[in-house]
């Protein structure tokens, strides 16, 4: 570690140590959260005013911002009739003349006397037909008198901070007390060493810190602004590092007898696995055969499994998930398979059974030592009898695949051998869910922690799901079945569109397919949400979508009745169904072809392309409308045409993460003290990865970051504390 201050002092010194901090600042400063040296320093500017690009006076139009030269010709002072102080400033420059006034601060009549130039920074606006500048900011080069001013911040670029001005705290007072912070800090302690700041073309953290705060140019500010989000990105990779290393040293993980070679298309084997892929109907992708190879080299190894497969609508990540289940199923274990909804659930159960008609398992106890491979249902809606038989089944060994909800993880079901949990569209899951999973599995008899899949249609980028599901591997299938007809988008944007789009509608119907409807979004309670698309359900029936059979579908329905309305839709009973978004996720009826979503602008371009994901999934060419209504906003516009032109989940993935920025895709995640402050997810790719490269090197060796104190040290002071305890426990 080099000399100087470490981050852990610098928290240690409050702000009230600081000379230019009047009892009056230490409060504005500690109500917006700055309470240590550490945490003024961490205050980074937003932007930056070069003052060395001065234009003349000449140039000027009304609405620039503009830092000009000028001399005084003249200056006058009154009151305006709300009794305000008015000081009227004539400037001239040579090129040519500017009014520039002042209100409620008499004191620039005597600063600003005729002669004195002075620097005036501010905005050009409009007065009767005049430009003027109105109270900006002044700095004096040569005073009335001819004497030089003390203070001269010219030809010099003015870090602007994010003001308080809630709590009265501007730009300049930020400056100044960063200034004499960065000079009595002097120079910071670097936990990078000399060597590791060469090879990631970095800078040392004293240059970075003074050159972010107070660049001499403009150049200065990027490969500062990259060494300090690096230092970000490196704590997070660190900690998710030490997290998995954790989570390793304390595994009991489950060494299946599986082999990757039963997901290839030549493979000679008979297991399920090879079994199963071969007697599909359809070709697997070479996507799903790798996937599927990959999961196996994961549960061949004593580590438990944690892998996230990404993949978007339609690629088919159910046959994956299948699979998987079998690997586990043929070498004794059980697998469960967890749905964020009891429609999917129940959906997963009538697909999965279906495909696993005529596959049976060993059973001594049996005449002939096999019985068919049991694959049950359990949800919240099972009755209580219904419910003791498949717990029995679960306890028993009997029952080999179970489906169903979080009621999968209630405290009476009790797996016989657990092997492996599969849970379906994570984004609804949170981490918890996962170590209820591996809970359960250790509460079973096998006691082992099960082998995790953890499934997706909600592409993120990259970099952001290193953040987000950083502690688990990554599987992706970027590959669509074959013979898939891409989905027909269009935005309709005329009320004749409109009109079209209901005619789509009904021809798809006439020539026996089926069409979902998704009602416009309301805020407000789900009661208000469910009234709503009654009312939609009801207007259709009526007027756009007259004499065809129509079904309603919304969150205040009960399951059995949401159940209901799925299966005749299913069974083609139904023409239309008429959905709040309860529909996003996972629905598979192949023979829906349209795909209606009213008052599209308000959607979020993920949501949109989930809801779109549920026509496209037959041979049969789909279409989506989308129904903006009114004006979309200039972002509705641009998430519009983007699914406009791309059903590419990856793609508009990266577009949703340009429109809305880092914190709304890490949400909760963003928590610990410093995360990602100066680090962009859609900017700084390579620094993710080089932050990731160095954090495996560091904790790899022992799984700890015991070589490096000073680094621990940071991550520790960072972290928020119930991660830090966990991650530093001994
Ligand atoms: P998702 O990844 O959205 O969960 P599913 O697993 O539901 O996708 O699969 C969507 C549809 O595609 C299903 O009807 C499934 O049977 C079918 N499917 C899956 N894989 C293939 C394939 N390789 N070839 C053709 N159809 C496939
Ligand atoms: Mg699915």
């Amino acid at each position: 570690m080099s000399e100087g201050r470490s981050l852990r002092y610098l928290s240690t010194i409050g702000v009230d140590q600081l000379n230019g901090a009047s009892a009056r600042k230490v409060a504005a400063m500690e109500s917006a959260g700055i309470e240590s040296v550490l945490d003024l320093l961490w205050r980074y500017p937003r932007r930056y005013i070069d003052r060395s690009r001065q234009a003349d006076v000449a140039e000027l139009g009304v609405g620039d911002e503009a830092v000009v030269l000028a001399t005084v010709r003249q200056v006058s002072a009154r009151r305006t009739r709300q009794g305000r102080a008015l000081v009227e400033v004539d400037v001239a420059d040579g090129t040519g003349s500017l009014r520039v006034v002042f209100f409620n601060q008499a004191w620039r009549a005597k600063q600003l006397g005729t002669g004195t130039e002075a620097l005036f920074f501010g905005k050009i606006d409009d007065y009767r037909g005049a430009r003027q500048m109105t109270n900006p900011v002044v700095d004096v080069l040569v005073g009335a008198e001819g004497r030089r001013s003390g203070r001269q911040q010219t030809g010099r670029i003015i870090p602007i901070y994010p003001q308080s001005s809630k709590v009265g705290l501007t730009s300049w007072d930020y400056a100044g007390l960063i200034e004499e912070s960065l000079r009595r800090t002097v120079a910071f302690a670097d936990p990078l060493t000399e060597q590791e700041l060469d090879q990631l073309d970095l800078l040392d953290r004293s240059s970075a810190m003074r050159a972010i705060h107070e660049p001499e140019v403009m150049e200065e500010v990027e490969p500062a602004r990259r060494r300090l989000a690096f230092d970000e990105l490196l704590r997070l990779q660190l900690a998710l590092h030490l997290r998995r290393a954790q989570l390793e040293r304390d595994a009991r993980g489950i060494e299946h007898a599986t082999d990757p070679q039963e997901a290839s298309e030549t493979t000679s084997s008979n297991s399920f696995v090879a079994t199963f892929l071969a007697g599909l109907g359809f070709r697997p992708t070479s996507a799903q055969r790798r996937v599927v190879a990959e999961i196996l080299t994961d549960m061949h190894s004593g580590l438990p499994m944690n892998r996230l497969l990404q993949g978007d609508v339609g690629s088919g990540k159910t046959v994956v998930a299948v699979a998987a289940m079998l690997a586990a199923v043929q070498g004794g274990y059980q697998a469960a398979l967890m749905a964020p909804t009891e429609v999917l659930a129940e959906q997963h159960y009538l697909g999965i059974s279906a495909l696993l008609q005529n596959f049976e398992v060993e059973d001594e106890a049996r005449l002939g030592g096999r019985r068919a491979l049991e694959v049950r249902l359990l949800t919240g809606s099972a009755s209580a009898a219904q419910r003791r038989a498949i717990s029995e089944g679960i306890a028993n060994g009997s029952i080999d695949i179970v489906i169903g909800t979080q009621a999968l993880l209630s405290a009476d079901v009790t797996f016989a051998r657990l092997g492996l949990g599969v849970v379906d569209e994570q984004h609804r899951f949170g981490v918890e869910q996962r170590a209820a999973l591996r809970e359960s599995g250790r509460r079973s008899q096998a006691g082992a922690d099960p082998d995790l899949l953890v499934m997706t249609a909600t592409p993120i980028p990259r970099t952001a799901a290193m953040v987000v599901f950083g502690d688990l591997e990554m599987s992706i299938l970027d590959e669509m079945p074959e013979g898939r007809t891409p989905i027909l988008t269009h935005w309709a944007r005329s009320e004749l569109e409109e009109h079209q789009a209901w005619g789509r509608v009904r021809e798809e119907i006439q020539s026996g397919r089926q069409a979902y409807v998704v009602c416009p979004l309301v805020d407000g309670s789900d009661r208000m949400v469910a009234k709503s698309a009654t009312e939609e359900f009801e207007r259709l029936g009526r007027e756009s979508l007259e004499g065809l059979r129509l079904g309603l579908m919304h969150g205040q329905m009960k399951p059995v009745e949401k159940e209901a309305v799925m299966a005749s839709f299913r069974s083609g009973e139904l023409d239309v169904l008429v959905a709040t978004t309860v529909i996003e996720v996972g629905v598979d009826v192949p023979n829906a072809t349209v795909m209606v979503i009213e008052d599209a602008g308000r959607f979020g371009i993920a949501q949109l392309h989930q809801l779109r994901g549920r026509v496209g999934r037959g041979a049969n060419q789909s279409y989506c409308y989308l129904l903006s209504g009114n004006t979309p906003s200039s972002d509705a516009e641009v998430r519009l045409g983007a699914l406009e032109n791309s059903t590419d989940g990856f793609y508009l993935a990266e577009i949703d993460l340009e429109l809305r920025g880092e914190g709304t895709i890490l949400g909760s995640r963003q928590q610990g003290r410093s995360d990602l402050n100066l680090a962009s997810l859609a900017r700084d790719r390579d620094l993710m990865g080089l932050a990731r490269d160095l954090a495996s090197t560091l904790v790899s060796s022992d799984g700890s970051l015991a070589s490096r104190p000073d680094l621990a040290d940071e991550l520790a002071l960072t972290l928020d504390p119930e991660d830090a305890a966990f991650l530093f426990k001994s």
